[in-house]
């Protein structure tokens, strides 16, 4: 259910760009320079790219369309032909076929399967309108460059400062530009040299770090070098033997596994971006969604599949997938997959089917934190890989202002209300509640108050999050009231105030929901509220604070002060945030690759049992997430991801 008070509809030169038809003739009759339609009709200032990279001359200040021909304010001749090249028959080529999600359906009937996958096909105008058109604005680049990364492992290739200091091919650099990404984030520094040069990895990162593109970018960028492979003859050989055009198994080139829908269709969305003017065809399959039309799409190519674990094995099982030419695997949020007990279809994926091995694959595995189950799955499934740590985005950076104010529960309602008209009505707003109940109540009390509100939970059906994501995100509805599971993992990048009305029970948690705002550089602010109900979490927020650098109420002080004299058990927060970072290499800790014992569980058990098969040598030191939590997000008995 979404409360819209304010009406919003697309605007009519959006509607034109789309089609085409702006009235100033921009739309591009061949023999004139090509502008991408959602950049059409702006004005110099704003083509500078938020005022970044001028110094090579190619953005700020420049003509409208000055930074198509140039890549990141370079001079490349070379690549400006992506921008300018319209291609010959583009239009009927582009078409979409009418399928949920879209992507590039021309691959399906197209022999050109066969062609240089490394050279950009034709652009589509309204295709890149779609892709392209949502903004990155009022990054703040310089805060964010701050956030430490540390890099272990044999040979480690230096990091990139700049999308140029590695050469990923024309098609990815055409797409970083319009995607505006005019500087890698700090994961995507490290990140990307590494995974171009072919090593495995496993990155502690968080979602907001930018750690989508930063494998996104390297893996697609080697797929269009090296071309399908064999792949592309397997799907057909397939085709052929059951007799029917279209009744292919498909046979995707790169596998990304996902926790939920959601974040899977957040990678799948940015897939496309990266894959536009490709010869690859992402697609994206999840549970809770109709598979029929999931294994049509599936049907017209598939060369990069975002998946959740569980509907990946009912593809499999159908015949629908095959994994023998999966040569880059993805495993983004193991942690989170494994709480949400998806390790036996793990598994099953990875080490039980038709899957190239470990060495001969390529693989990639991002966690927010690397407790043991993850060793054990980086062990199992990465060869000789790099650990990339990356600073904590909530707890290290003073991009967000963390606030905590005391609030009595009877008082919380109005004390909302005046922070919700201090912000103003604009700015998108998550609240955090602890309850579906209270998220219901909670949003009726805003929508009767007139504020424009929707909310998300776990009784809410698929659809119905959905649109209250949409309505969020395009702010139609700048509230969103929140239950933690329901908002674990959402990419909703420009977040201004994240209130914690419930403040949750676990440290942890806390700086997961705070990461909803600042992500990527983005200034923001978080509010908590405070009473007697929450003295459980005081010394770890006390500590949160401190570490990044915010104002401490001097009750806090003096409430955490209280509570450790009467405590003896306080020892663990210390060591959970290892100086920002999730976690660090158990391999630098323990002062060598070893601290696994030989007793490893077999590799078809579909689990670890009690045995976890770790020598008791210490490698574990107080660096790491050791203890605690896997229970902090285990939704075991009968509550699953979304407090169902
Ligand atoms: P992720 O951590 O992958 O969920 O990314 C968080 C957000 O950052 C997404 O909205 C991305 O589109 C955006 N993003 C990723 N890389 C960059 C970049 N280099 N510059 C600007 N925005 C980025």
């Amino acid at each position: 259910m979404s409360h819209v008070v304010v009406d919003n509809p697309h605007g009519l030169d959006q509607q034109l760009a789309a089609l085409d038809l702006n009235p100033d003739g921009q739309g591009g009759g061949t023999g004139r320079r090509y502008i991408p339609p959602h950049l059409r009709n702006k004005d110099a200032a704003k083509n500078g790219f938020g005022g970044y990279e001028n110094k090579d001359g190619g953005w700020g200040g420049a003509p409208r369309d000055a930074a198509y021909n140039s890549f990141g304010g370079r001079n490349d001749r070379s690549k400006s032909a992506f921008f300018n090249d319209r291609g010959s028959g583009s239009r009927g080529r582009y078409e979409r076929g009418g399928f949920g999600g879209g992507g590039n359906s021309r691959w399906v009937e197209d022999s050109r399967g066969e062609d240089d996958w490394s050279k950009p096909t034709a652009p589509n105008e309204r295709l890149e309108n779609e892709l392209f058109s949502g903004s990155n604005t009022g990054i703040n680049f310089e805060k964010y460059d701050d956030i430490p990364v540390e890099a272990t492992g044999t040979s480690c290739p230096p990091h990139i400062e700049s999308f140029h200091d590695v050469d990923m091919g024309e098609i990815i650099m055409g797409n970083i530009t319009l995607t505006r990404y005019t500087r890698p984030t700090p994961v995507q520094k490290h990140a990307i040299p590494i995974i171009k040069i072919k090593r495995d990895l496993m990155a502690c990162a968080q979602t907001g770090s930018g750690k989508t593109a930063a494998f996104l970018l390297p893996v697609l960028s080697q797929i269009y070098t090296e071309g399908p492979g064999d792949a592309l003859q397997a799907s057909k050989n397939s085709g052929q033997e059951n007799g029917r055009y279209g009744r292919r198994k498909q046979y995707p080139i790169s596998l990304v596994l996902a926790p939920t829908r959601e974040l899977a269709l957040q990678i799948y969305d940015e897939a496309r971006k990266f894959a536009y003017r490709s010869h690859v065809r992402p697609c994206v399959v999840y549970g809770g969604a109709d598979i029929g039309q999931q294994i049509r799409d599936l049907e017209r190519g598939c060369h990069l599949l975002v998946a959740t674990p569980g509907r990946l094995v009912d593809m499999m099982e159908r015949g629908k997938i095959g994994l023998d030419h999966c040569n880059y695997l993805v495993l983004d949020e193991a942690d989170r997959m494994l709480d949400m007990g998806f390790e036996p279809q793990i598994r099953r994926i990875v080490e039980q089917d038709t899957m190239p091995p470990k060495g001969i694959r390529q693989t990639m595995m991002f966690s927010a934190t690397f407790p043991k189950e993850i060793q054990i799955l980086a062990r199992d499934f990465l060869e000789d890989y790099i650990f990339l740590a990356v600073g904590r985005v909530g707890s290290t950076s003073e991009n967000i202002t963390q606030k905590v104010v005391w609030v009595e529960e009877n008082d919380k309602r109005s004390f909302l209300l005046d922070l919700l008209n201090a912000t103003g009505k604009d700015s998108l707003t998550l609240v955090f509640v602890e309850t579906k109940k209270g998220a219901d109540a909670l949003e009726d009390f805003l929508y009767r108050e007139g504020y424009a509100c929707t909310s998300i939970h776990g009784d809410r059906s698929q659809r119905d999050r959905e649109e209250a994501l949409h309505q969020f995100r395009s702010g139609r509805c700048p509230i969103l009231v929140a239950t933690a599971v329901a908002a674990r993992g959402l990419d909703i990048s420009n977040v201004k105030h994240v209130i914690n009305f419930d403040l949750p029970s676990d440290i942890e948690e806390y700086v997961h929901r705070i990461g909803r705002t600042g992500r990527v550089g983005n200034l923001g602010l978080a509010t908590s509220f405070f009473n007697d109900k929450n003295s459980n979490i005081t010394k770890d927020l006390l500590d949160i604070l401190v570490e990044a650098k915010q104002e401490v109420p001097s009750w806090l002080e003096s409430l955490a002060y209280e509570h450790q004299h009467k405590s003896t058990n306080r020892g663990r927060s210390k060591s959970r945030f290892s100086g920002g970072f999730g976690a660090r290499d158990y391999r630098q800790a323990s002062g060598g690759s070893g601290g696994f014992n030989s007793n490893r569980p077999g590799r078809n058990a579909g689990g670890h049992g009690g045995n976890r098969g770790f020598g008791g040598g210490g490698g574990f030191g107080g660096n790491f997430y050791s203890d605690g939590y896997g229970g902090n997000y285990n939704h075991s008995g009968s509550v699953d991801w979304w407090g169902n």
